[in-house]
């Protein structure tokens, strides 16, 4: 092999991204190094390209993005134990310092110290990755390399949906992006009494319809949405929300559609401060809210195996496109489309 690779950089601080030539990374004795099959652009990577506020105080360049991906070992450091050359695996892309009290506590996902690949690591838009071993998840070597790619995201669809009681509960998922939508897939595989699925897009509510939604709500369409849910669930509201979109909107809008006593699970990240009447929507109201990030480490994986395994889970409706990595462009020019969207998931063959 040469010691060459392809790979999507974020050369300069400015909008876009670049098709470069670099050299392929060394694992050290405790990381892997894996040749990339199919990786998945995330909504982070978009704000990335486009170079918002956000990635603006976060990222610094020069930097290969991408964190979601599938891929086969090519290279073990001399301590790794628990992977093999050959093995297909997939990637948490929370990577934990596994020292500090919160590591220590058993949520590795939300580790103080903290690092994201491809955020603050050389990310996976490339066709060589190299990866810490404890965040290796090997796959079965049937697995479509597409579906295991979108596994990070689905994870953390997994992990919000089943955060609180879903089975036999009523639910609101804001969001029709990637993440509402598996989640949708989630909370009908796990017994969901009535889904509703609130979004913006036409196109990405009738991926929610396929993947279980009992109702979707175009909310630039139809009026008196919220009083609608309520009504449909004898007056008392869902029991759970999911909050999947970070708007300021749909997070009071989640809050008033919420019953007394029920879950509110926050895993959409607002751009900015939310205002929130503090004492209407959690203090009266005797919600339990929960905040979701990441996926947790590794439960949430074990989970999303068995759903898969067994069929309950099928994520395929939400991969819309598969395009060749070299047409990268093409892919975020779809995901930022926001007149006529007409993309949910897209993965990026090498
Ligand atoms: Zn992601
Ligand atoms: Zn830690």
């Amino acid at each position: 092999m040469s010691n060459k690779m392809k790979a999507i950089m974020k050369r300069e601080p400015k909008m876009g991204a670049e098709l470069v030539v670099v050299d392929i990374p060394e694992p050290s004795d405790s990381e892997v190094l894996v040749k990339v099959i199919a990786t998945s652009i995330c909504g982070t990577d978009a704000h990335i390209y486009k170079w918002d506020r956000w990635s603006q105080s976060r990222i610094k360049t020069p930097m290969i993005f991408g964190h979601e991906f599938a891929g086969e070992v090519v290279k073990i450091g001399r301590n790794v134990r628990g992977v093999k050359v050959g093995d297909f695996i997939s990637a948490e892309s929370h990577i934990p310092c596994g020292y500090c009290k919160v590591c220590r506590n058993g949520q590795m996902h939300i580790c103080t110290n903290l690092k994201i690949l491809g955020v603050d690591t050389q990310g996976c838009f490339a066709e060589y990755v190299v990866i810490p071993e404890i965040c290796a998840w090997k796959n079965n070597k049937d697995m479509p390399p597409h579906i295991a790619a979108v596994q990070e995201p689905l994870g953390n669809a997994v992990y919000a949906t089943l955060s609180s009681e879903i089975t036999g509960r009523s639910v609101a998922i804001f969001g029709d992006g990637p993440a509402g939508l598996f989640s949708t897939g989630v909370a009908r595989a796990a017994g969901a009494s009535m889904i509703f699925l609130l979004g913006t897009y036409e196109f990405n509510l009738n991926i929610g319809k396929k993947m279980g939604a009992s109702r979707t709500i175009n909310v630039l369409q139809e009026v008196e949405y919220i009083n609608k849910i309520i009504e449909e669930t004898e007056g008392d509201g869902v029991d759970v929300v999911l909050e999947m979109s970070g708007a300021e909107k749909a997070i009071n809008e989640g809050f008033k559609v919420l019953r007394k006593g029920g879950t509110f699970v926050a895993f959409g990240i607002p751009s900015d401060e939310v205002k929130l009447n503090f004492a209407e929507a959690l203090i009266f109201k005797g919600a339990n809210v929960i905040g979701i990030n990441g996926r947790e480490m590794f439960r949430t994986w074990v989970k999303m195996k068995e759903l898969l395994n067994s069929k309950k889970l099928d994520p395929e409706p939400v991969i819309t496109h598969q395009i060749p990595f070299e047409k990268f462009n093409e892919g975020f020019e779809l995901m930022l489309d926001t007149k006529d969207h007409k993309a949910a998931k897209i993965v990026m063959r090498l």
